[in-house]
């Protein structure tokens, strides 16, 4: 009973938590807004990715989207814009953040 409770809390919480969208720009703002995606790029061309790491610490993560970079992530935007970035976040720093981007939802690992 208690395991029930505890997943429906889960999935409670999963489904009020606000959703990742994403936010095409030219360049980087100076103020990132919480739960946004910044893609950095021009021409269709997509450099870099950019964003407030989820745990609140506060810190600026940028992840290269450039074929040729290493190492390098992908984006996909679903049928309503929800990002999924690919591979994980890990940050072996700093907050020492383990995480996936999917579907718009911050999945810890
Ligand atoms: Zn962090």
């Amino acid at each position: 009973m208690k395991r029930i409770f505890r997943s429906l809390l889960d999935w409670f919480r999963r489904s009020t938590e606000p959703r990742w969208r994403v936010c095409d720009v030219g360049d980087l703002p100076n103020a990132l807004a919480l739960s946004t995606v910044y893609v950095i790029g021009e021409d269709g061309q997509q450099w870099y990715a950019a964003m407030r790491c989820p745990c609140g610490c506060g810190d600026t993560l940028q992840l290269s989207l450039h074929a040729e970079a290493s190492p390098r992530w992908t984006l996909r935007r679903r049928w309503d814009g929800a990002p999924t970035l690919r591979p994980s976040i890990w940050r072996r720093g700093a907050c020492r953040s383990h995480f996936l981007l999917e579907a718009g939802r911050v999945r810890w690992v």
